[in-house]
């Protein structure tokens, strides 16, 4: 007889763990399966920047494509008040902090973008300000003599990577959830009252095995993946992969208290709780691709020479001490975007029952979008507007 669940969350990422806990608190039997193991993917790759500002790869395509990304700001303004009381609630250390952010700006044209992406992001609610040189010395003496203004917002900061999906994951089960790892959607047919889900699990040995759960709901939280996933539901749920690195430094004193990004340039760079300094910002990786030349996302990403060394340039010429501040790791991570750079948030259109949510900076507002699915799991009606986020849109 087939195992029954109330909801079958798929993926083991920082949305996973995070919907799968809520919604085991909420009091549902739940299942979260991942065909690797819990946080190997982009939740534990990433740069840990809680940022809710908008993006540098938002404010470079011009003012109307930074309006339409600041459609997202209702998210950002939950997910911050979520990540303010999350250690509490899962009761371990996440290493968040929310000690404010800066977006740094170097000549009149980016201070220009920093002015009207302030006004932006005011209007939806977020504090920010716009700090001249003078403040700057006063508040970030470490930044060149370069930068001549900054966009602040106090809620911005830090999390840590490497274990806040692994603690959520563990929060979840004491709430009740079960967790697979190595165990893989492969197939999803319409039952009476839900889906029956075929998974793949495979053991320690290597030997497969194959069996069904049946479950009244399902949640898609499989990052890069969601598109594939979409189609076991014969959903179209497109997403744009995106390659990028990180480099870390070696521990050096305390002197970066902010998350840094920049308004003109790929970079974002905070200093770790363990002291090394984490460098990234959008620089590409090379993405694989398949015997047909569509990117393969089981392979690991490349790193890029050209990529490293330009993040490097960009983290020198915004804080100069970095120079000779030796970088110890770089690696490569995937990522997913929508094609119009707002989130997928909401019901999967034509699959009752099955709702999904990625796109964009997950790791930031992977509070926010677990909220909203636990919601909807739970029955109720969503207190964010999600029309912006319907995965419809593009169907
Ligand atoms: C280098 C880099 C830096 C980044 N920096 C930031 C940042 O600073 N701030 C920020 O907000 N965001 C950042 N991001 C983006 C962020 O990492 C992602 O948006 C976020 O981690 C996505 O989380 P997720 O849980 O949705 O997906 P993932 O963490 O990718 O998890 C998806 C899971 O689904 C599983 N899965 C897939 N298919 C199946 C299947 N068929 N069956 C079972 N399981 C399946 C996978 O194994 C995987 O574990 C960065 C990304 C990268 C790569």
């Amino acid at each position: 007889m087939a195992e029954h669940y109330d909801t079958v969350v798929v993926g083991g990422g920082l949305l996973g763990c995070l919907t799968a806990w809520m919604s085991a608190r909420d009091g549902a039997r739940v299942l979260l399966v991942d065909k690797d193991q819990v946080n190997q993917h982009a939740s534990g790759q990433n740069a840990g920047s809680l940022h809710f500002q908008l993006e540098y790869r938002m404010v470079e395509a011009g003012a109307e494509a930074a309006r339409v990304a600041a459609e997202a700001m209702p998210l950002h303004l939950d997910a911050a008040n979520m990540w303010a009381c999350m250690e509490e609630e899962i009761k371990e250390p996440l290493g968040v902090r929310q000690t404010g952010g800066l977006m740094v700006a170097e000549n009149a044209d980016q201070v220009g973008v920093l002015e009207f992406k302030a006004e932006l992001e005011r209007s939806w609610g977020l504090d920010v300000r716009t700090l001249d040189r003078t403040e700057l010395d006063a508040v970030a003496p470490y930044l060149s003599p370069g930068i001549v203004a900054a966009n602040f917002s106090p809620l911005e900061g830090k999390a840590d990577a490497r274990t806040a999906a692994p603690a959520v994951g563990r929060a979840a089960i004491a709430a009740g959830a079960t967790v697979r790892t190595r165990s893989r959607l492969v197939g999803a047919h319409r039952a009476t009252k839900g889906w029956d889900l075929t998974l793949r699990q495979t053991d320690r040995a290597g030997t497969e095995r194959t069996h069904t759960v049946r479950t009244a709901a399902v949640v898609i939280a499989a990052g890069i993946w969601t598109t594939a996933i979409g189609r076991l539901f014969d959903a179209v749920l497109p997403t744009v992969p995106l390659a990028l690195m990180m480099t870390v430094t070696s521990k050096v004193p305390r002197f970066i208290p902010h998350l840094v990004q920049h308004a003109g340039a790929r970079l974002s760079l905070k200093q770790s709780l363990d002291n090394t300094v984490l460098i990234g910002g959008g620089w590409p990786a090379r993405l694989m691709s398949d015997a047909h030349g569509a990117p393969d996302l089981d392979i690991k990403p490349r790193l890029v020479p050209a990529s490293l060394a330009g993040n490097a340039r960009a983290a020198v010429a915004t804080v100069p001490a970095l120079a000779r501040v030796p970088a110890v790791r770089s690696w490569a991570g995937a990522t997913t975007v929508a094609p119009d750079q707002l989130p997928l948030v909401g019901p999967v259109g034509g699959a009752p029952g099955v709702f999904v949510a990625t796109g964009g900076s997950a790791f930031t507002l992977g509070p926010s979008f677990a909220r909203v699915l636990a919601g909807l799991l739970a029955g109720a009606s969503p207190d964010i507007d999600l029309t912006p986020y319907d995965p419809a849109r593009f169907a």
